[in-house]
Protein backbone atom coordinates (compact mmCIF):
# COMPACT_ATOMS: atom_id res chain seq x y z
CA UNK A 1 0.00 0.00 0.00
CA UNK A 2 1.34 3.11 -0.69
CA UNK A 3 2.72 4.59 2.03
CA UNK A 4 5.44 7.62 1.84
CA UNK A 5 6.94 11.40 3.19
CA UNK A 6 7.56 13.97 0.95
CA UNK A 7 9.78 16.83 1.87
CA UNK A 8 10.06 19.35 -0.72
CA UNK A 9 13.77 21.53 -1.23
CA UNK A 10 13.56 25.06 -1.91
CA UNK A 11 15.42 27.00 -4.73
CA UNK A 12 14.89 28.60 -8.25
CA UNK A 13 15.71 27.24 -11.90
CA UNK A 14 16.13 29.38 -14.90
CA UNK A 15 16.47 26.69 -18.06
CA UNK A 16 16.90 27.38 -21.41
CA UNK A 17 19.36 28.75 -23.93
CA UNK A 18 20.18 32.07 -23.60
CA UNK A 19 19.07 32.34 -19.86
CA UNK A 20 22.46 33.06 -18.68
CA UNK A 21 21.39 36.64 -20.28
CA UNK A 22 19.02 36.46 -16.98
CA UNK A 23 21.98 36.43 -14.44
CA UNK A 24 22.31 40.40 -13.60
CA UNK A 25 18.56 40.32 -12.40
CA UNK A 26 18.98 37.08 -10.64
CA UNK A 27 21.75 37.99 -8.79
CA UNK A 28 19.89 41.55 -7.95
CA UNK A 29 16.83 39.34 -6.90
CA UNK A 30 19.46 37.63 -4.42
CA UNK A 31 20.29 41.23 -2.89
CA UNK A 32 23.59 40.62 -3.63
CA UNK A 33 25.94 43.83 -4.01
CA UNK A 34 29.46 41.84 -3.76
CA UNK A 35 29.38 38.44 -5.88
CA UNK A 36 32.89 35.66 -5.46
CA UNK A 37 32.91 34.39 -9.12
CA UNK A 38 34.19 30.37 -8.51
CA UNK A 39 35.74 28.15 -11.26
CA UNK A 40 38.08 25.42 -12.01
CA UNK A 41 41.61 27.37 -13.99
CA UNK A 42 40.11 25.22 -16.93
CA UNK A 43 37.00 27.71 -16.65
CA UNK A 44 38.56 30.77 -16.03
CA UNK A 45 37.00 32.37 -19.38
CA UNK A 46 33.52 31.21 -18.29
CA UNK A 47 34.11 33.21 -15.23
CA UNK A 48 35.44 36.24 -16.47
CA UNK A 49 32.55 36.49 -18.49
CA UNK A 50 30.40 35.65 -15.52
CA UNK A 51 32.17 38.27 -13.32
CA UNK A 52 32.11 41.15 -16.84
CA UNK A 53 27.77 40.41 -17.36
CA UNK A 54 27.59 40.58 -13.40
CA UNK A 55 29.49 44.42 -13.74
CA UNK A 56 29.61 46.06 -10.45
CA UNK A 57 28.04 43.58 -8.16
CA UNK A 58 31.29 41.23 -9.06
CA UNK A 59 33.57 41.40 -6.28
CA UNK A 60 36.14 39.01 -8.02
CA UNK A 61 37.06 35.49 -9.29
CA UNK A 62 38.44 32.50 -7.53
CA UNK A 63 39.61 30.06 -10.58
CA UNK A 64 41.76 26.91 -8.51
CA UNK A 65 38.54 24.87 -7.96
CA UNK A 66 39.83 20.84 -8.15
CA UNK A 67 37.97 17.72 -7.67
CA UNK A 68 36.52 17.07 -4.60
CA UNK A 69 37.06 19.90 -2.61
CA UNK A 70 40.47 19.86 -0.95
CA UNK A 71 40.36 21.70 2.51
CA UNK A 72 43.06 23.43 1.82
CA UNK A 73 41.46 24.90 -1.14
CA UNK A 74 37.90 25.42 0.58
CA UNK A 75 40.12 27.58 3.56
CA UNK A 76 41.93 29.54 0.88
CA UNK A 77 38.59 30.53 -1.03
CA UNK A 78 37.13 30.95 2.68
CA UNK A 79 39.60 33.66 2.78
CA UNK A 80 39.19 34.82 -0.22
CA UNK A 81 35.29 35.63 0.27
CA UNK A 82 35.70 37.11 3.34
CA UNK A 83 38.87 39.96 2.37
CA UNK A 84 36.88 40.80 -0.22
CA UNK A 85 33.35 41.07 1.89
CA UNK A 86 31.54 38.76 -0.89
CA UNK A 87 28.01 37.89 0.21
CA UNK A 88 27.15 35.65 -2.38
CA UNK A 89 29.17 32.95 -4.72
CA UNK A 90 28.39 32.20 -8.21
CA UNK A 91 29.55 29.02 -9.03
CA UNK A 92 30.19 28.70 -12.65
CA UNK A 93 31.52 24.86 -13.83
CA UNK A 94 31.04 21.42 -12.60
CA UNK A 95 30.51 19.17 -9.44
CA UNK A 96 33.92 20.64 -8.38
CA UNK A 97 33.35 24.00 -8.55
CA UNK A 98 29.60 23.81 -7.24
CA UNK A 99 31.29 21.44 -4.32
CA UNK A 100 33.49 24.73 -3.50
CA UNK A 101 30.81 27.13 -3.18
CA UNK A 102 29.29 24.95 -0.84
CA UNK A 103 32.45 24.48 1.64
CA UNK A 104 32.56 28.75 1.60
CA UNK A 105 28.20 28.67 2.08
CA UNK A 106 28.89 25.57 5.36
CA UNK A 107 30.48 27.84 7.53
CA UNK A 108 29.55 31.80 6.16
CA UNK A 109 25.49 30.77 5.39
CA UNK A 110 26.93 32.81 1.83
CA UNK A 111 23.68 32.31 -0.58
CA UNK A 112 24.84 30.42 -3.72
CA UNK A 113 24.29 31.08 -7.43
CA UNK A 114 25.35 28.33 -9.27
CA UNK A 115 25.40 28.03 -13.40
CA UNK A 116 26.06 24.00 -13.64
CA UNK A 117 28.31 23.39 -17.43
CA UNK A 118 27.88 19.36 -16.64
CA UNK A 119 25.47 17.03 -15.84
CA UNK A 120 26.58 15.97 -12.22
CA UNK A 121 23.75 17.66 -10.41
CA UNK A 122 25.31 19.09 -7.57
CA UNK A 123 23.38 22.13 -7.94
CA UNK A 124 20.46 20.36 -6.68
CA UNK A 125 21.55 18.82 -4.01
CA UNK A 126 21.79 20.20 -0.08
CA UNK A 127 25.06 17.72 -0.30
CA UNK A 128 28.36 19.00 0.73
CA UNK A 129 32.37 17.02 0.50
CA UNK A 130 35.55 17.92 2.03
CA UNK A 131 38.42 16.06 1.56
CA UNK A 132 41.24 16.17 4.22
CA UNK A 133 43.72 14.01 4.45
CA UNK A 134 43.06 11.67 1.55
CA UNK A 135 39.66 11.37 3.09
CA UNK A 136 36.19 12.69 1.65
CA UNK A 137 33.56 13.59 4.07
CA UNK A 138 29.95 14.28 3.24
CA UNK A 139 26.91 15.77 4.36
CA UNK A 140 23.41 17.25 4.41
CA UNK A 141 23.22 20.78 4.91
CA UNK A 142 20.63 23.05 3.59
CA UNK A 143 22.51 25.80 4.05
CA UNK A 144 24.41 24.12 1.01
CA UNK A 145 21.96 24.39 -1.21
CA UNK A 146 22.17 26.81 -4.16
CA UNK A 147 19.04 29.33 -3.62
CA UNK A 148 19.05 29.98 -7.65
CA UNK A 149 20.51 28.18 -10.77
CA UNK A 150 20.56 29.16 -14.30
CA UNK A 151 20.69 26.41 -16.40
CA UNK A 152 22.27 27.57 -20.08
CA UNK A 153 23.09 24.62 -22.63
CA UNK A 154 25.02 26.95 -24.24
CA UNK A 155 27.56 26.71 -21.70
CA UNK A 156 27.72 23.00 -22.39
CA UNK A 157 28.35 23.11 -25.87
CA UNK A 158 32.44 23.40 -24.93
CA UNK A 159 31.63 20.06 -22.54
CA UNK A 160 34.06 16.96 -24.80
CA UNK A 161 32.07 14.16 -26.08
CA UNK A 162 33.66 11.95 -23.83
CA UNK A 163 33.07 13.62 -20.73
CA UNK A 164 29.18 14.72 -21.72
CA UNK A 165 28.54 11.01 -22.42
CA UNK A 166 30.26 9.80 -18.92
CA UNK A 167 28.76 13.13 -17.15
CA UNK A 168 25.42 12.04 -18.20
CA UNK A 169 25.61 8.51 -16.83
CA UNK A 170 26.67 10.05 -13.55
CA UNK A 171 23.20 11.62 -13.68
CA UNK A 172 21.32 8.79 -14.64
CA UNK A 173 22.68 6.74 -11.57
CA UNK A 174 21.24 9.29 -9.20
CA UNK A 175 18.05 8.63 -10.97
CA UNK A 176 18.60 4.99 -10.63
CA UNK A 177 18.99 4.95 -7.12
CA UNK A 178 16.42 7.62 -6.33
CA UNK A 179 13.95 4.74 -7.82
CA UNK A 180 14.35 2.18 -5.21
CA UNK A 181 15.91 4.45 -2.71
CA UNK A 182 14.75 3.44 0.90
CA UNK A 183 13.02 6.70 1.20
CA UNK A 184 11.72 6.78 -2.36
CA UNK A 185 8.47 8.51 -3.11
CA UNK A 186 5.90 8.83 -6.17
CA UNK A 187 7.04 12.50 -7.29
CA UNK A 188 10.97 11.65 -6.84
CA UNK A 189 10.34 8.15 -8.90
CA UNK A 190 8.36 10.49 -11.97
CA UNK A 191 11.41 12.60 -11.84
CA UNK A 192 14.12 10.16 -12.31
CA UNK A 193 12.30 8.01 -14.51
CA UNK A 194 11.72 11.43 -16.77
CA UNK A 195 14.93 12.30 -16.27
CA UNK A 196 16.55 8.79 -17.50
CA UNK A 197 14.24 8.76 -20.23
CA UNK A 198 15.62 12.66 -20.99
CA UNK A 199 19.27 11.58 -20.91
CA UNK A 200 19.34 8.15 -22.80
CA UNK A 201 17.37 10.06 -25.87
CA UNK A 202 19.73 12.74 -25.95
CA UNK A 203 23.22 11.65 -24.90
CA UNK A 204 23.99 9.57 -27.98
CA UNK A 205 22.93 12.56 -30.18
CA UNK A 206 25.54 14.99 -27.90
CA UNK A 207 28.15 12.52 -28.59
CA UNK A 208 27.94 12.77 -32.12
CA UNK A 209 27.12 16.53 -32.69
CA UNK A 210 28.52 18.33 -29.33
CA UNK A 211 26.96 21.17 -31.29
CA UNK A 212 23.72 20.06 -31.46
CA UNK A 213 21.67 22.80 -28.90
CA UNK A 214 18.19 20.64 -28.83
CA UNK A 215 20.14 17.49 -27.80
CA UNK A 216 22.20 19.97 -25.04
CA UNK A 217 18.51 20.72 -23.60
CA UNK A 218 17.37 17.76 -23.70
CA UNK A 219 20.33 16.12 -21.77
CA UNK A 220 20.47 19.31 -19.39
CA UNK A 221 16.84 18.65 -18.60
CA UNK A 222 17.60 14.98 -17.66
CA UNK A 223 20.49 16.23 -15.74
CA UNK A 224 18.50 18.87 -13.58
CA UNK A 225 15.82 16.18 -12.87
CA UNK A 226 18.36 13.33 -11.72
CA UNK A 227 19.96 16.27 -9.70
CA UNK A 228 16.55 16.65 -7.90
CA UNK A 229 16.37 13.10 -7.04
CA UNK A 230 19.89 12.99 -5.38
CA UNK A 231 19.11 16.05 -3.59
CA UNK A 232 15.86 14.30 -2.59
CA UNK A 233 15.98 11.15 -1.43
CA UNK A 234 19.37 8.50 -0.30
CA UNK A 235 21.26 7.03 -2.25
CA UNK A 236 22.40 3.13 -2.02
CA UNK A 237 25.42 0.67 -3.14
CA UNK A 238 25.88 2.06 -6.20
CA UNK A 239 27.06 5.72 -4.72
CA UNK A 240 28.91 4.02 -2.11
CA UNK A 241 31.18 1.84 -4.20
CA UNK A 242 31.70 4.85 -6.65
CA UNK A 243 32.01 6.99 -3.35
CA UNK A 244 35.07 3.95 -2.11
CA UNK A 245 36.77 3.84 -5.95
CA UNK A 246 37.07 7.13 -6.82
CA UNK A 247 37.99 8.20 -2.75
CA UNK A 248 40.82 5.31 -2.20
CA UNK A 249 41.94 5.49 -5.45
CA UNK A 250 42.05 8.59 -6.75
CA UNK A 251 39.99 7.33 -9.98
CA UNK A 252 37.72 9.96 -12.11
CA UNK A 253 34.53 10.41 -11.03
CA UNK A 254 32.35 10.32 -14.09
CA UNK A 255 33.91 7.45 -15.83
CA UNK A 256 33.47 5.42 -12.72
CA UNK A 257 29.86 6.12 -12.08
CA UNK A 258 29.47 4.97 -15.97
CA UNK A 259 31.37 1.11 -15.48
CA UNK A 260 29.54 0.33 -12.38
CA UNK A 261 26.04 1.16 -12.63
CA UNK A 262 24.92 -1.33 -15.06
CA UNK A 263 26.39 -3.71 -12.55
CA UNK A 264 24.84 -2.77 -9.49
CA UNK A 265 21.41 -2.37 -11.44
CA UNK A 266 22.41 -6.23 -12.57
CA UNK A 267 23.26 -6.98 -8.75
CA UNK A 268 19.92 -5.06 -7.50
CA UNK A 269 17.43 -6.40 -10.36
CA UNK A 270 15.87 -8.91 -8.31
CA UNK A 271 15.67 -6.97 -5.32
CA UNK A 272 13.84 -4.10 -6.96
CA UNK A 273 12.38 -5.23 -9.69
CA UNK A 274 9.58 -2.48 -9.72
CA UNK A 275 12.36 0.62 -10.50
CA UNK A 276 14.37 -1.68 -12.76
CA UNK A 277 10.98 -1.85 -14.69
CA UNK A 278 11.10 1.93 -14.53
CA UNK A 279 14.73 2.18 -15.73
CA UNK A 280 14.14 -0.23 -18.57
CA UNK A 281 11.10 1.52 -19.95
CA UNK A 282 12.85 4.99 -19.75
CA UNK A 283 16.04 3.12 -21.65
CA UNK A 284 13.45 1.85 -24.01
CA UNK A 285 15.63 -1.59 -23.13
CA UNK A 286 14.52 -5.57 -22.56
CA UNK A 287 16.14 -4.92 -18.76
CA UNK A 288 17.86 -2.12 -16.94
CA UNK A 289 21.29 -3.32 -17.01
CA UNK A 290 21.79 -4.37 -20.40
CA UNK A 291 20.06 -1.54 -21.73
CA UNK A 292 22.52 0.89 -19.22
CA UNK A 293 25.79 -1.11 -20.30
CA UNK A 294 24.49 -0.77 -24.33
CA UNK A 295 24.17 2.85 -23.60
CA UNK A 296 27.60 3.54 -21.62
CA UNK A 297 28.54 1.64 -24.83
CA UNK A 298 27.07 4.32 -26.90
CA UNK A 299 28.36 7.00 -25.85
CA UNK A 300 32.14 6.11 -26.11
CA UNK A 301 32.42 5.19 -22.57
CA UNK A 302 35.64 2.59 -20.93
CA UNK A 303 34.41 -0.12 -18.94
CA UNK A 304 37.13 -1.65 -17.66
CA UNK A 305 38.49 -0.70 -14.30
CA UNK A 306 41.69 -2.95 -15.32
CA UNK A 307 42.06 0.43 -18.07
CA UNK A 308 41.91 2.99 -14.73
CA UNK A 309 44.99 2.20 -13.47
CA UNK A 310 43.44 -0.29 -10.57
CA UNK A 311 45.34 -3.45 -9.54
CA UNK A 312 43.58 -6.38 -9.18
CA UNK A 313 44.90 -6.85 -5.92
CA UNK A 314 42.98 -3.60 -5.23
CA UNK A 315 39.50 -5.10 -5.39
CA UNK A 316 39.56 -7.18 -2.18
CA UNK A 317 40.29 -3.63 -0.36
CA UNK A 318 37.63 -2.35 -2.14
CA UNK A 319 34.73 -4.85 -1.35
CA UNK A 320 36.27 -4.53 1.96
CA UNK A 321 35.75 -0.95 2.53
CA UNK A 322 32.58 -1.21 0.51
CA UNK A 323 30.90 -3.77 3.10
CA UNK A 324 32.73 -1.97 6.16
CA UNK A 325 29.75 0.67 7.37
CA UNK A 326 26.13 -0.46 7.47
CA UNK A 327 23.80 1.20 4.41
CA UNK A 328 20.63 0.88 2.89
CA UNK A 329 20.45 -1.45 -0.34
CA UNK A 330 17.59 -3.14 -1.59
CA UNK A 331 19.68 -6.03 -1.78
CA UNK A 332 21.82 -6.95 1.29
CA UNK A 333 25.34 -5.98 0.33
CA UNK A 334 27.39 -8.93 0.86
CA UNK A 335 31.28 -8.99 0.48
CA UNK A 336 31.34 -12.04 -1.96
CA UNK A 337 28.81 -10.40 -3.83
CA UNK A 338 30.64 -7.04 -4.17
CA UNK A 339 33.70 -8.65 -4.96
CA UNK A 340 32.28 -10.73 -8.49
CA UNK A 341 30.35 -7.45 -8.72
CA UNK A 342 33.82 -5.70 -8.75
CA UNK A 343 35.60 -8.73 -10.90
CA UNK A 344 32.93 -8.07 -13.82
CA UNK A 345 33.55 -4.43 -13.74
CA UNK A 346 37.77 -5.00 -13.28
CA UNK A 347 37.63 -6.85 -16.78
CA UNK A 348 34.54 -4.88 -18.36
CA UNK A 349 31.95 -8.02 -19.20
CA UNK A 350 28.79 -7.33 -19.13
CA UNK A 351 26.82 -7.45 -16.36
CA UNK A 352 26.15 -11.11 -14.55
CA UNK A 353 22.55 -11.85 -13.74
CA UNK A 354 22.56 -12.94 -10.49
P1 LIG B 1 34.25 18.64 -12.57
O1 LIG B 1 33.47 19.75 -12.00
O2 LIG B 1 35.40 18.12 -11.76
O3 LIG B 1 34.77 19.05 -14.02
C1 LIG B 1 35.69 18.22 -14.71
C2 LIG B 1 36.53 19.08 -15.66
O4 LIG B 1 35.71 19.48 -16.75
C3 LIG B 1 37.05 20.36 -15.01
O5 LIG B 1 38.33 20.62 -15.51
C4 LIG B 1 36.07 21.41 -15.50
O6 LIG B 1 36.63 22.71 -15.55
C5 LIG B 1 35.77 20.90 -16.89
N1 LIG B 1 34.47 21.33 -17.41
C6 LIG B 1 33.30 21.40 -16.75
N2 LIG B 1 32.33 21.83 -17.56
C7 LIG B 1 32.89 22.04 -18.77
C8 LIG B 1 32.40 22.49 -20.02
N3 LIG B 1 31.11 22.78 -20.20
N4 LIG B 1 33.27 22.61 -21.04
C9 LIG B 1 34.59 22.28 -20.89
N5 LIG B 1 35.11 21.83 -19.73
C10 LIG B 1 34.25 21.71 -18.68
O7 LIG B 1 33.33 17.38 -12.92
P2 LIG B 1 31.88 16.94 -12.42
O8 LIG B 1 31.74 15.53 -12.88
O9 LIG B 1 30.85 17.92 -12.81
O10 LIG B 1 31.96 16.99 -10.85
C11 LIG B 1 32.60 15.99 -10.10
C12 LIG B 1 32.67 16.36 -8.63
O11 LIG B 1 31.40 16.79 -8.17
C13 LIG B 1 33.08 15.21 -7.73
O12 LIG B 1 33.97 15.68 -6.73
C14 LIG B 1 31.77 14.76 -7.12
O13 LIG B 1 31.95 14.11 -5.88
C15 LIG B 1 31.04 16.06 -7.01
N6 LIG B 1 29.56 15.91 -7.00
C16 LIG B 1 28.89 16.35 -5.91
C17 LIG B 1 27.51 16.24 -5.85
C18 LIG B 1 26.78 16.75 -4.66
O14 LIG B 1 25.55 16.67 -4.62
N7 LIG B 1 27.46 17.29 -3.68
C19 LIG B 1 26.80 15.70 -6.94
C20 LIG B 1 27.52 15.28 -8.06
C21 LIG B 1 28.90 15.38 -8.08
Amino acid sequence: MLRFTYQALPGRVIFGVGSLDRLAEEIERIGSARALVLSTPEQRAEAHDVAVRMGSRSAGIFDRAVMHVPIETARQAREEAKRLGADCCVAVGGGSTIGLAKAIALVSELPILAIPTTYAGSEMTPIWGLTEAGVKKTGRDLRVLPRTVIYDPTLTVSMPPGLSGTSGMNAIAHAVEALYAEDTNPIISLMAEESIRALAKSLPAVVKAPQNLDARADALYGAWLAGASLGAVGMALHHKLCHTLGGTFNLPHSEIHTLILPHVAAYNALAAPWAMERVARALGAKNASDGLYDLALTVGARMALKDFGLRETDLDRAADLAVSNPYYNPRPVTRDGVRKLLDDAYYGRRPSKT
